[in-house]
């Protein structure tokens, strides 16, 4: 039944090589990346993501957050450009927070949101009303931004019409990046039948929502909408550490904004982040080193797999 799976291995990436910039590109060649995330109680979440899409090798850096933390966002991010966003009374981003934010992200190529965001509700709205301006970008949901699917389908139910028709409104490429928790959470289903059947709980989300479905865990399964799965084992448990996914998101974000297609993007990027913690474990150990020492060690093995 699974013989469709795409095995995602070294001698498969090299396959699949990344998009390079010419040796006299700019930064606009190598690609505008914009990082929606934050709040006050979780500005690291927007630093380890964003951090994450540089050491990808995207060219420029933009940063939306709440407005209170926005500062020491800047001062943690010197290469970043940093925009303050409009915030809720908890301290999360507002969905007033399209008016300053919608343009400038209808021009990056790759858009992130959801790393360390607050306030559910605020959040969809926000998404609901930025996504329509996004038809040439591409866009990864992260974290509290998958819900934004959960919403959908709601107004779907509500206005009695068939689920597919109303989902398909993702009117450019859209990757979701849940793992089985969130999966679970999302789709409906038991925690248990999802890691159970990570394949079918990812190909059929990923129909359900037309959008790309990246189900994280020691193995990761990434399905698209057209039925095309690719699976990824490896890393280590070091991997299962605060703030791991916000840098893996990061790091497609950044890939994304280079060039990479967002399937190729996602399937890199869980490779890479994978190799990190492997890396970083045959140094120090399985357990113990930081998400935020990934990043680093992303530019030297992309530069390997070339
Ligand atoms: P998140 O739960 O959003 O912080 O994401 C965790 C990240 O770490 C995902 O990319 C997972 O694929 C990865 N991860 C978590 N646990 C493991 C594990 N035991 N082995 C390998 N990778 C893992
Ligand atoms: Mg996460």
């Amino acid at each position: 039944q699974d013989s469709d799976v795409i095995k995602v291995d070294d001698a498969f990436l090299r396959g699949w090589p990344l998009p390079m910039p010419s040796d006299d590109g700019d930064k606009e060649e190598r690609g505008r990346v914009l990082v929606i995330a934050g709040s006050r109680e979780m500005p690291g979440a927007v630093i380890l993501a964003a951090t994450a899409a540089l050491r990808a090798g995207a060219g420029k850096l933009t940063i939306a957050t709440a407005g209170s933390v926005a500062t020491l966002v800047a001062l943690a991010i010197p290469e970043s450009r940093v925009i303050g966003l409009p915030e809720t009374a908890t301290g999360g981003i507002a969905p007033s927070a399209v008016d300053v934010i919608g343009t400038l992200a209808s021009r990056c190529g790759a858009v992130l949101i959801g790393p360390g965001m607050l306030d559910e509700p605020a959040i969809c709205a926000f998404i609901l009303s930025l996504l329509p301006r996004l038809a040439e970008t591409k866009v990864v949901l992260d974290a509290c931004a998958m819900n934004v699917v959960r919403r959908q389908l709601q107004a779907v139910d509500a206005s009695h019409h068939a689920q597919q028709k109303y989902v398909s409104s993702f009117s450019s490429p859209v990757l979701l990046t849940p793992h089985a928790g969130e999966m679970a959470h999302l789709a409906a289903l038991d925690k248990q039948a999802v890691l159970d059947n990570p394949v079918e709980a990812a190909r059929q989300s990923a129909r359900r929502w037309n959008a790309l479905v990246a189900l994280k865990g020691a193995t990761s399964v990434m399905a698209a909408p057209d039925g095309r799965i690719w699976r990824h084992e490896g890393g280590n448990v070091g991997l299962a550490t605060s703030g791991s996914g916000d840098t893996l998101a990061g790091i497609i974000a950044g890939l994304a904004a280079r060039g990479a297609p967002l399937e190729q993007a996602c399937v890199w990027g869980i490779a890479l982040h994978a190799r990190a913690g492997v890396r970083l474990a045959l140094r120090h150990g399985p357990l113990g080193y930081l998400a935020g020492e990934l990043a680093m060690e992303i530019p030297a093995l992309m530069h390997a797999l070339r």
